[in-house]
């Protein structure tokens, strides 16, 4: 892009990701997200949905005792990123005008003349309800329904509805009931709980008030609360909870039909594996680069740790120029005893060119260390000062904050693709229970699973 180009506007997309099974996007989710360069996702988006799609990925996640980012970060996060012309996705669990947020988020927006659109997510109350086969309005029985929250606990009401779902409940299960309680219903009123609805460990949990207030803690979340009597309708054996779970480690087997299976993907991270390769060989040839930026702390030291992993050191860089930008990487520089010869601190990314320039960085053979989504702008920067740019990742963006495992407890069958993921599995596994049938893609990679698993099955 040339200089005095103006660059447009970006473009947000508010977008609900349903409650969990990835498969409940909207055909119109879908292609925002495909054609989005930033997704900030929330806590309640599983990354099964988010790793489809290659736009930068933030993890804003909001857990109640680990706040990731507060609200105002997340804000100022899509405000900077769409100010920067970037199609901004921003996705959040259910539907974002319910219990969501995204009422405040549009205003934001709305100050900043952003343009933006909303696109309507499934809700965890019609997830839970239809994975858990309870009717939320029934003729004869339930002609109203509310959506309410248990948080916070001084904040909680129970309007005269026939069903009644309460959101945001798993501290707070015995002071929604009291309240509908003191609001007349009987301690006969049937009650469910619908703990992870519309994931392969969804558990459903039924009773009446009387009951659920005589156990002590009842549910953990994500879960919902739905009471009335629509709930006499619940079976234990539904069309969800009858499909079998199977785990596939790698790959896309094709025997596993939707109709009878459940599929929880466990990704082999293979990839990771060729990007050492290409770190390796950056390395061995690093004096390559008479010039080196670094464009985060994170960049600086990720590089370093792979310098030392591949036999190189400090001296090796002896011949760069090494450039920082921000002082957090200057300060994580010094760490490894070196001073940046370029240490830029620009107040705002458009800034960063006229930084170069002044400091001397044109016409150049530039590496640039940085995550595995590579920051345009910078690119754009350097190469409109001649210098020819190779990116080269050296940490995935936002992965390490969310690593989640499987619970095997909800796993009936498990399927590897090759004998180097029954590997991968076996460093976050230590045994597989007796009660699940493994299979592999060949008799190789089952050969593979008995030698590691064998005895401690
Ligand atoms: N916007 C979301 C709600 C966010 S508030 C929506 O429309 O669904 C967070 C609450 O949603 C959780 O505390 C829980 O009560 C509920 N929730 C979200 N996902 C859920 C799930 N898979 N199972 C049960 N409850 C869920």
């Amino acid at each position: 892009m040339k200089k005095n180009q103006q660059r447009p506007k970006g473009y947000v997309y508010i977008i609900g990701a349903g409650p969990g099974d990835p498969d409940l996007l909207t055909l119109k989710a879908e292609r925002a997200l495909r054609a989005s360069d930033v997704i900030l996702y929330d806590d309640l988006v599983t990354s099964a949905l988010v790793d489809r799609f290659e736009g930068l990925k933030i993890y804003t996640g909001k857990r109640k005792d680990s706040h990731h980012f507060e609200q105002d970060a997340i804000n100022e996060e899509i405000v900077r990123h769409a100010l920067r012309g970037k199609i901004v996705a921003r996705l959040k669990g259910g539907d974002p005008f319910v219990f969501g947020r995204g009422g405040e988020e549009i205003d934001v927006l709305r100050s900043h003349r952003i343009d933006y659109e909303i696109i309507p997510g499934i809700t965890a109350a019609h997830g839970a309800s239809s994975y858990s086969e309870i009717p939320l309005t029934m003729r004869k029985v339930s002609s109203s329904v509310a959506f309410c929250t248990g948080h916070p606990v001084n904040k909680i009401q129970a309007p005269d509805a026939d069903t009644l779902v309460y959101y945001m409940v798993a501290s707070s299960v015995h002071e929604v009931l009291e309240a509908v309680l003191k609001k007349g219903r009987k301690e006969s009123t049937k009650v469910a709980i619908v703990q992870n609805a519309t994931r392969y460990n969804q558990q459903v949990f039924t009773g009446t008030i009387g009951e659920f207030l005589r156990r002590d803690r009842v549910a953990y979340s994500p879960a919902l609360l739905i009471i009335g009597e629509n709930i006499n309708h619940f079976i234990e054996k539904n069309w969800f909870s009858r499909k079998k779970k199977v785990l596939v480690v790698g790959g896309e087997p094709k025997q596993f039909s939707e109709r009878d299976y459940v599929v929880v993907n466990f990704p082999c991270r293979r990839e990771e594996a060729a990007e050492r390769a290409e770190i390796e060989r950056c390395i061995e040839g690093v004096g390559e680069w008479p010039v080196i930026v670094f464009p985060n702390r994170f960049a600086v030291k990720y590089f370093f740790g792979y310098l030392m992993e591949f036999g190189r050191d400090v001296r090796h860089l002896s011949g760069a120029r090494i450039c920082t930008i921000g002082r957090p990487a200057a300060t994580e520089l010094q760490k490894f005893g070196i001073l940046s010869d370029l240490a830029l601190e620009p107040e705002s990314p458009s800034a960063i060119g006229g930084l170069l320039r002044e400091g001397g960085v044109s016409r150049q053979k530039v590496l640039l260390p940085g995550s595995n989504l590579v920051d345009s702008y910078l690119v754009n920067a350097l190469e409109e000062e001649g210098s020819t740019v190779t990116p080269l990742s050296v940490y995935l963006h936002g992965k390490h904050e969310q690593e989640e495992t499987v619970d095997l407890d909800f796993i009936d069958e498990i399927w590897f693709s090759s004998p180097s993921c029954v590997k991968n599995f076996s460093a976050l596994y230590r045994s597989v229970p007796d009660r699940i049938t493994v299979t592999g893609a060949d008799s190789g990679t089952e050969a593979e699973f008995a030698r590691i698993f064998g005895g401690k099955r």
